[in-house]
């Protein structure tokens, strides 16, 4: 029989307009995901098919289980769309699917794009169901609740037999929504944002603000294997290392009180901003979480939100901590994430940063030091890593 991975597109085909955009980008995923691995990928409006070596079966699974856009998948058997063809096809599925001579209820469901086949879907249903029972002496009909689902989608020059449907992970093909410039620190919280981000079919750019020597090389090395994890779902992307620590100490130096969070945080969305305009990204993604700490107030949002145009994205601005770390378990960045290695916004915190701050005392504040001329400089030395799932360290030393 010849076994293949037929692929359920969900949610996408209701965007009738972008559907072609929406299939194009899911089959280059799952190309990007693929490869290396002997397979070939057949596309047609609803449905992909994958036909591959039957040792590479497990691995190919696991792979697509990484893939936004896919609405479910199933392994199913491919035939010519003849009668014979279906019929003899449906028995020897089921009598490698049916294990021993037990009992089992049974429903046949048909689905018939090709409305030029002879019979309709309920005719099939008959027809196939009359077949089922007089080769299946153990086989009862029960349309309601059955324990075997006999699919047979009947596609033109081919038909598919299935009996198991699984589950894909969902979402949007990812680049089917645009660009969009994740702020990545060490912390637990922005992983998960650029993941939910992913989800919704965001490409991502990471850009990570570094403060060396006031952080450490390990620190970063912790946010690339961080960007590595979210490579699995976001297919390969770049890193964009910022430094960071002129401007810093100079917040520090001109900054008095409790502001200094405040205004580094106006001073890396106005680096978001350039960069965005740079890369050709289309909002901020972050981890800011509400109420989480002084500067994810509403009212410290809004003073540090009013320095850029851009929409910015917070996938958990309204999760709990707890909910946060549970994706980032099941994303597996949760152990890399509580490593001990400071980001440059722990390193110089104040004892009591600000939680209503003022606008118009943090652009007074501004006033005191050159910060535009600080940022171009920044613009200027920006380190770029291509980051993907199998990014190895030793490439790594070569960038730096
Ligand atoms: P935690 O998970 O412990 O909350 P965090 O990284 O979320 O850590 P916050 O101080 O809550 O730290 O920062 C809010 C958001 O700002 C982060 O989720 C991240 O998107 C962004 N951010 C903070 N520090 C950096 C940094 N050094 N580089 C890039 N983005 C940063
Ligand atoms: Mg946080």
């Amino acid at each position: 029989m010849n076994r293949l991975i037929l692929i359920k597109y969900g949610e996408l085909t209701t965007k009738k307009g972008n559907r072609k955009l929406f299939i194009n980008t899911l089959y280059n995923n799952i190309l990007e995901k693929l490869n290396g691995l002997d397979v070939i990928i057949h596309k047609d409006i609803s449905r992909m098919y994958i036909e591959y070596d039957s040792s590479l079966e497990d691995i190919i699974l696991k792979k697509l289980n990484q893939v936004f856009g896919i609405h479910a998948y199933s392994i199913a058997y491919k035939t010519e769309t003849n009668l014979e063809s279906i019929n003899n096809t449906i028995k020897e599925v089921l009598e490698k699917y049916l294990e021993n001579n037990q009992e089992y209820t049974f429903k046949v469901e048909t689905k018939r794009s090709d409305k030029k086949f002879f019979m309709d879907s309920m005719e099939c249903n008959h027809k196939f169901g009359g077949f089922i029972l007089k080769n299946f002496s153990n086989l009862k009909v029960d349309v309601h609740n059955p324990d075997v689902l006999v699919h047979v989608e009947i596609r033109f020059d081919y038909s598919y037999i299935y009996i198991n449907e699984y589950k894909g992970i969902g979402g949007y093909p990812v680049g089917t929504l645009g660009r969009g410039a994740l702020m990545l620190s060490g912390g637990i919280d922005s992983p998960v944002a650029g993941y939910l981000a992913i989800k919704r079919g965001i490409k991502l750019d990471l850009v990570y603000f570094e403060a060396i020597p006031h952080t450490s090389i390990e620190a970063r090395n912790k946010v690339i294997e961080l960007a590595k994890k979210l490579a699995i779902f976001g297919g390969s992307m770049r890193l964009i290392v910022v430094p960071f620590t002129k401007l810093q100490e100079n917040i520090y130096k001109y900054v008095d009180g409790n502001y200094p969070i405040t205004i580094m945080r106006r001073m890396m969305y106005r680096i978001m901003e350039k960069l965005s305009l740079k890369f050709k990204d289309l909002a901020i993604i972050n981890g800011e979480s509400v109420g989480q700490v002084a500067s994810q107030t509403l009212t410290s949002m809004n003073v540090i939100n009013s320095v850029t145009h851009l929409p910015v994205i917070r996938p958990v601005a309204c999760f709990d901590k707890l909910e946060i770390i549970d994706i980032a378990k099941k994303i597996d960045t949760y152990d890399i994430s509580i490593l001990p290695f400071e980001d440059c916004c722990t390193v110089f915190v104040p004892k009591h940063p600000v939680i209503n701050p003022s606008i118009e005392r943090c652009i007074e504040m501004e006033k005191s030091f050159d910060y535009e001329s600080l940022i171009n400089e920044i613009m200027n030395n920006l380190l770029i890593i291509k980051i993907d799932e199998h990014f190895e360290e030793n490439k790594y030393s070569d960038v730096l």
